[in-house]
Order: C-alpha cells, then structure tokens, then sequence
C-alpha cells in the first residue's frame, strides 16, 4: 500500500482536524504558557475527563492527590472541550519558539493528545461522527481501507485450497478448533510463552530493574487481552477466557500485553519519558489518544520482530505443544492455515467502517465477519462486541501494525537495527505522521 495517499503530511493534519474539532488560533485565543504549564493542566483535564467516563484513563501513576482533586470537583463536558482548545492553541502558540527537536516533537506529541481529548469529550456529549474523522481526531490517522471486493479473490482461493463441505468459515472455525489449550494448561503454557517472549526482546533492548508483571485469566470482557500499566515498572495483564484458547494465541498474547509489546512501552515511557525527561503528561495515559496507534501497532508488529515466520513455529511445535498437551506432528498445518487466512484480516476494519458509518446494520456486520474473517457465530459476535464498545479504536491493530511495520522494516534492515527502530518508538514521543517516509 502507499501510506503517503493515505496519511496527511503533518502540516496538513491541523487542517484536517479541524474539520472535526475547530481549534484554530481564530476562535481560541492563545495564552502565553511553558509546555511543562500545558502539560500540567493537560494532566488535569486528562483525570476530570476519567470522572464522566470509567474508561477514559487507561493508566496512571502520578501522584495520588493530583487524581483526589480531579474526582473531589471535576470540571463540565463542555468545559473540559474548552480547556482542551485553549490547551491546543497555547502548543500552537509556542510551538515557533521551540528549539530542540525533542521539545518540538514532545509537543507535536502533546498537541495530538489534546486534539484527541476534544474529540473524545465531544463523544461523551453525543456528537456522532464519521469513522474517519472519528479516527482522525482521536488518532490522527485514517486507514487505508480495501473494499470488501478485494477479499472476495482470497476467500475464493481458500475455497479450493480447504478441502471439506459445508461454508467455508465453518470449516476453518472447525479446524482451528483442535488447537484449543486445555484449561488447565492455560497458565503453564501462557508462562511458557511469555517467558520467551522477554528473553527474545532482552537481547536487544535493556529493560529496567524491577520490572515485572502479573497475569490473571479472566471472563465477561469485551477484549481478548488487556494490560494494565500500574507505573514503576509494573503490569497486570488479563487474559479473556470467555471462548476457548487457541496454541497460537499465546504467543500473541505473551508479545502483544507483555514483552515487547504493551508492558515494554509502558515502562521505557516512564523511565524514558516521564522520569528521564521530567514529561510529566507521560504519567497519565488516555485510552483514545494517538498513542494508542503506536501501542497498538507495535505490541501487533512486535510478535512478529520477537518471532521470525520459521522461529515461531520451532517454537511453538517444540515448547508450547508439548505443554498444551497438542500433537507438535499438527502444528505444521495450523501454522500454514494461519498464513493463508492472514491475508483476510484487513476485513475487520473494512467491516467496522461499514457498520459505524450506518451502512449494513448490526445483523449483517456479524454475517460479514463470520464470511471474511472465517469465523463462527460466538466469535464473530466478539468482534462485533468489541467493535460496539471500542469503535474506530479498532484500526490501532492491524493500521497500526501496517503503520510499525512499515517504519520499522523500510529498506530491509536486519535485526539489530529492527530492534533499534522499535526501541525508538517506544521510548521518544512518536505521533502516526513520524512513521511515515
Ligand atoms: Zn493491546
């Protein structure tokens, strides 16, 4: 794909943006304030906005009486709006006077945040907007989206190559059934995985003393995985036990929640950005922000960078199975079933662009994602599911992931310097824009 039709070039993205939220210096007027002063009220204005939604404040750990004064008196909706485009245009206004290029990226990076929360808070307050806007304001980035028509030459070749009757979906949901991980191999197998996932990300990037995490299993949630940053190097991270668990999952997972995914950029941002650099605004961090694309994209990219294609299944067919209690002689064919239907995972943004935009309803989105994604019922309806709760932040995963990949592996670099460039990410204020060519 060509990002450059796609992404707007940087100084076009305030334009953009304003289209969904009108900040510009015309009708805010810019007070003279230290982005260290932004940063503080942005922090503010970050926790009052967590008291109008539960989910607004993914993580954080600055001080205690700073989140005790947001809740003991909040500000409106619509003052925090007000706040967050006073905020925008004050970036605006010192941006010219910015020197060193990691104050001006660390208040690009600040600016998106604050674009994000007025978006955001305009969604609390009801205002519907398109999926694109929606996806510009709170991520500053639109994904490149295929038609479902391009899916359709992909199903149609999995039908000659999967033998079996009956619909398709059916057959691949069938076949991956038998590499479900037994209950009571969950935790050993998932220790497994994760305990390999950190010695991979190790080798190349330092991690600081003290880091750990703790893994629950859990049920009744609308993702399949969550981490839960809790500051000073230390992660929760849940596993959603709702459907059955399959043996590649845990690699998945063990990279995308733990190493080097989520619990490795969450604490290079503390350590990098909120301790090293004193970026206090580092301390709190909102679900819907530009952030999360470069969360997203590079916990997704980084089971990939951790796990070369044939490493993954060496790994998986001679550790994991074993523990799993799966014949290590079948993982050959799950791997190569995997490879075959990757190419279909674009169709869950295409999907979830249709049905927030109004095109297909509800019943037909679940149809879709049962046909493109070759799911069953149950597990279409937890895509959906999370697709009604979480909207456009569903193009943090796969547009992500394209955006990472894209930055990390142009000119074919080799590993070290993969390794480099995603250390990169994860530890200096990175906006979508950054990744760009
Ligand atoms: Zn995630």
């Amino acid at each position: 794909m060509n990002l450059r039709y796609i992404i707007l070039p940087l100084a076009l993205l305030a334009t953009t943006c304003a289209n969904v939220a009108p900040v510009t210096p015309a009708n805010v007027a810019a007070p003279a304030m230290s982005i260290a002063a932004i940063s503080d009220a942005y922090i503010r204005l970050t926790l009052e906005a967590g008291t109008h939604e539960a989910e607004y404040v993914d993580a954080y750990y600055g001080p205690p009486a700073l989140q005790d004064a947001a809740k003991a008196n909040p500000r409106s909706l619509a003052q925090l709006i007000a706040e967050a485009r006073t905020l925008t245009a004050a970036i605006d206004a010192a941006l010219p006077s910015l020197r060193a290029e990691s104050d001006r990226r660390r208040a690009v990076a600040l600016r998106g945040m604050l674009i994000a929360a007025d978006t955001r808070l305009q969604m609390l307050q009801g205002r519907k907007f398109s999926f694109n806007d929606e996806a510009q304001g709170q991520f500053a980035t639109v994904p490149d989206l295929k038609p479902l028509a391009h899916y359709d030459a992909i199903l149609a070749n999995l039908e000659t190559l999967i033998p079996g009757d009956g619909p398709l979906a059916a057959r691949v949901d069938a076949f991956n059934e038998r590499y479900v991980i037994p209950k009571d191999r969950l935790q050993p197998v998932f220790d497994a995985a994760i305990a390999e996932c950190k010695r991979r990300t190790m080798q190349y990037i330092p991690l600081p003393a003290g880091e750990t995490f703790v893994m629950e299993f859990v049920t009744g949630k609308p993702w399949s995985g969550y981490n839960y940053y809790k500051g000073n190097y230390k992660s929760l991270i849940q596993i959603n036990t709702d459907l059955p668990i399959r043996i590649s999952r845990a690699v998945d997972l063990g990279c995308h929640e733990g190493y080097p995914g989520h619990h490795v950029l969450n604490l290079m941002v503390e350590e990098q950005m909120a301790r090293k650099n004193g970026w206090k605004e580092y301390e709190v961090n909102p679900l819907y922000s530009p952030t999360s694309v470069l969360s997203e994209g590079s916990a997704n990219y980084g089971i990939d960078l951790a796990f070369p294609a044939a490493e993954r299944l060496a790994f998986e067919r001679d550790i994991l199975y074993p523990i799993a209690g799966l014949d290590p002689k079948s993982a050959q064919a799950f791997w190569e079933m995997q490879q075959m239907t990757e190419a279909l995972s674009g169709a869950r943004l295409t999907i979830a662009k249709m049905y927030l935009d109004g095109a297909v309803t509800r019943a037909q989105a679940l149809e879709l994602t049962q046909t493109y994604l070759l799911l069953s019922p149950a597990r279409a309806e937890q895509s959906v599911k999370f697709t009604d709760h979480y909207r456009s932040y569903v193009i943090n995963y796969g547009w992500g992931k394209d955006l990472v990949r894209d930055y990390i592996e142009r000119g074919n670099p080799d590993a070290a310097e993969r390794w480099r460039r995603m250390e990169k990410i994860l530890s200096e204020p990175t906006v979508p824009a950054d990744l760009l060519p």
